[in-house]
This record gives structure tokens, C-alpha cells and sequence, in this order.
């Protein structure tokens, strides 16, 4: 089988002030179940607090972050376009852009570079094939996400 393109290394450098993949309306974050811990953790709750103060359940049950009733956006985006709790931010978060929906084919590959003005900044650095690889391992495993707490019930 042949080498993935991005084995090679891809240019990034995520843009201070930026914010562009967190402000889509309608956009989706999946959670892994040490995302769940480290947020609420992060913000003095017990995880089932969080779930139910913070996010909600997919049609298919899995939990995600609520988004703003209005603008549809992340409710943890502020007014200026920052991370509230970046510190503590899901991995689908720290992920991105290197998803695996993003890096399957040259068509969404390119929206993905017309969307994040990261991966042709000046200031961008190669980012090495090993860590994308481990950043798409990471995105698709939270992207299985959880629909219990704790998850690992019978
Ligand atoms: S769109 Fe790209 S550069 Fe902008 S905040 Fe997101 S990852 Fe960083």
C-alpha cells in the first residue's frame, strides 16, 4: 500500500485570534470519555454535572457540546473569538485539521486548507507524519464518543 501524502509532513501553525474552526455554526464536537473528565475537572464539576450543565446527546446518544441557541455556535467561544476553557479543550479540538474526514481526499483536503488560514501561514511548521497520524487516531476514537457516564457500564 502506498504512503499516505501527509506522511511527509505537512506546514501548520494555528493563527492567534483566529478562532475560524470553533465559530461554525452547526458545528459538532465529539467527546472522549478523558475529555468529559478533564473539562469537568477543568471547571470544579463532577463529570455529571457537566454533561448535563455543558452538552448534549446526538440522536444516536452520544454526548457533544452544546452549542449557542442562537448563533449555533460552541458555547464555550467568546465574544472575541477565544476558547474559554482552551486549556482544558476536547481533542477533537487539538485535533483539528488534521481529521480523518479532512485528510481523505484532495477535495476536502483543499476546503480544509481554504477554511484554516493555519496551514498556509507564513509562520507555518512542518508538522511531522507520525504526529498527524496520532491526531487522526485521536480525532476518530473521540469521535466514537460516549453515551453513558461512566461510559464503560454493562
Ligand atoms: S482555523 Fe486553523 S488557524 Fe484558525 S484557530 Fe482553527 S486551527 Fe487555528
Amino acid at each position: 500500500m502506498s504512503k499516505a501524502w501527509w506522511m511527509n509532513g505537512v506546514p501548520f501553525s494555528c493563527q492567534t485570534d483566529c478562532g475560524k474552526c470553533c465559530d461554525e455554526p452547526g458545528g459538532i464536537v465529539y467527546l472522549h470519555p478523558t475529555d468529559a473528565k478533564k473539562m469537568a475537572s477543568h471547571l470544579g464539576l463532577t463529570v455529571e454535572d457537566w454533561l448535563e450543565r455543558d452538552c448534549r446527546q446526538t440522536l444516536d446518544g452520544r454526548y457533544i457540546l452544546k452549542s449557542d441557541p442562537i448563533t449555533e455556535v460552541c458555547i464555550y467561544l467568546d465574544a472575541n473569538k477565544k476558547c474559554v476553557n482552551y486549556q482544558a479543550r476536547p481533542t477533537q479540538c487539538r485535533s483539528y485539521p488534521f481529521w480523518g474526514e479532512n485528510l481523505r481526499s484532495v477535495r476536502s483536503w483543499s476546503n480544509t486548507v481554504e477554511e484554516c488560514p493555519g496551514l498556509s501561514s507564513e509562520d507555518a511548521l512542518i508538522i511531522d507524519g507520525e504526529s498527524i497520524k496520532m491526531r487522526i487516531i485521536k480525532d476518530r476514537d473521540a469521535t466514537r464518543g460516549f453515551r453513558q457516564w461512566p461510559p464503560y457500564q454493562r
